[in-house]
C-alpha cells in the first residue's frame, strides 16, 4: 500500500487498536479545534483593521494604532528609491 494511502486509512480508524481508537476520537478534534483556534487567533491579530477588509496587515498608519493593509493604508507603499533613501539615510546617521 503506498504511503498515503496508509496515512489516509490510518486516520479514518481502518486499522484497530487502542492507540489508533484514541488518536481517530477526541484527541484528534481536540487538535483540530487547537489549530484552527491558533489560527484564528493569529489573523484577528493580522487582519487589516478596516470592517470588512480580510487582508493581511501590511504595515501601521504612522500616528496612529491602527495597522491596515496596503489596500487601505493612506500613503502609497515605499518605492525602491524610498528604500535606498531610508537605508542612506540610516547610514550617514551611524
Ligand atoms: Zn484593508
Amino acid at each position: 500500500v503506498p504511503h498515503w494511502q496508509f496515512w489516509v486509512l490510518y486516520h479514518i480508524g481502518y486499522y484497530s487498536g487502542p492507540w489508533t481508537n484514541l488518536w481517530g476520537g477526541f484527541i484528534s478534534d481536540l487538535g483540530l479545534i487547537g489549530v484552527i483556534g491558533v489560527f484564528a487567533t493569529w489573523y484577528r491579530k493580522h487582519n487589516c483593521h478596516v470592517k470588512w477588509c480580510f487582508r493581511l496587515h501590511w504595515r501601521g498608519v504612522d500616528g496612529t494604532s491602527f495597522v491596515v493593509c496596503r489596500h487601505h493604508h493612506p500613503e502609497n507603499a515605499p518605492t525602491h528609491q524610498d528604500v535606498l533613501d531610508a537605508h542612506k539615510a540610516a547610514k550617514e546617521t551611524v
